[in-house]
């Protein structure tokens, strides 16, 4: 049997057919336009789950079911509660596409689905528990736990990002509360003090590198720089790493599981990164001579939210 994925994003949303191991036979893809209707956007999203079958050469009757990442909350009947991308607010998606396609639809948090793609497909595959932390433009997180996928009793666990690890002048977050992890953790975080830095040495490689414009200044100059050695930039990437460990020993404090895994577009700088927080790691511990997660980079890229909401099929 084959299983459909959806990663339902705010631009475009990415449909993939895979095999039960993870392994895409096909995939396609179609812009969202989450502004009309949402049967129209629906209609649409199963029109390329058939181009995607076609592509493999699989039939509807070879399907077992079918997943959905989405960028927001859905309840245990497959309404999406929440989800500020696309505008939604409790929409019927389980039974809209059930009016297309008969077949099991699961749907879940983007963050999670990532996360177990890797559990299930990547890197995180012979682990019995593990964390999977995405740091893009916020943080967000994935929990397996015992080889199942922790969505929490209300479906709303792992909301990683909104815990608070400044409660004091910490920054404001987009959730509305202050000293979110995420302000801290994210791409975002990289350029907000990449651009202090900036400000505060109008000279440095940095304001270089995003042409004398602090608004292009991304995560990538700051990160590139710091690997070339300069002061400035590696002063605010050991910021970022030092927040990161912080973090990652949070996970670790809290759940000890085998493995936490780094995804997102700050986990390019690779190594680099992972290596930083290694470093910092041990003064964090507890329980110092005890073995701990091991930390990795997730290796399934952007392809791990299709993968994982079709595998939201075995998790059952
Ligand atoms: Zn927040």
């Amino acid at each position: 049997m084959y299983y459909i994925g959806v990663d339902l994003g705010g631009t475009h949303m990415a449909v993939g057919v895979v095999d039960a191991g993870g392994t895409i036979i096909a995939k396609a893809e179609t812009p969202t336009l989450p502004q009309r209707p949402y049967q129209e956007l629906v209609a649409d999203m199963v029109k390329c789950m058939y181009t995607a079958m076609e592509k493999a050469n699989v039939k509807e009757d070879e399907i077992a079911s079918v997943g959905i990442g989405i960028p927001g909350v859905a309840d245990r009947n497959g309404v999406v509660v929440f989800c500020t991308n696309l505008g939604w607010h409790d929409i019927p998606l389980r039974e809209e596409i059930q009016k297309h396609i008969n077949k099991p639809v699961f749907i879940d948090n983007d963050a999670n689905v990532a996360g177990w793609a890797e559990y299930a497909a990547g890197v995180s595959r012979n682990t019995d528990t593990s964390v999977f932390l995405t740091l893009g433009t916020g943080v967000g997180a994935g929990i397996i736990i015992n080889g199942k996928l922790w969505a929490g009793r209300h479906n709303v666990a792992a909301e990683y990002g909104h815990i608070i690890i400044n409660a004091d002048n910490g920054e404001k977050c987009t959730c509305g509360k202050t000293g979110c992890t995420e302000r801290y953790c994210s791409a975002t975080a990289i350029i907000r003090m990449g651009r202090e830095a900036c400000e505060k040495n109008p000279d440095c490689l940095l304001m270089q590198r995003c042409g004398g414009d602090v608004n292009k200044l991304n995560a990538k100059h700051v990160i590139d720089a710091a690997k070339e050695g300069d002061a400035i930039a590696t002063g605010v990437f050991n910021r970022y790493a030092e927040y990161l460990t912080i973090a990652v020993n949070n996970v670790i404090s809290f759940l000890d599981p085998d493995m936490i895994v780094l995804g997102g577009g700050v986990s390019h700088a690779g190594e680099f990164l992972l290596n930083a927080v290694r470093e910092r790691l041990p003064k964090y511990h507890m329980f110092k001579t005890l073995p701990y997660a091991e930390l990795r980079q997730a290796k399934l890229g952007n392809d791990a939210g299709f993968i994982g909401a079709a595998l939201l099929g075995i998790n059952q």
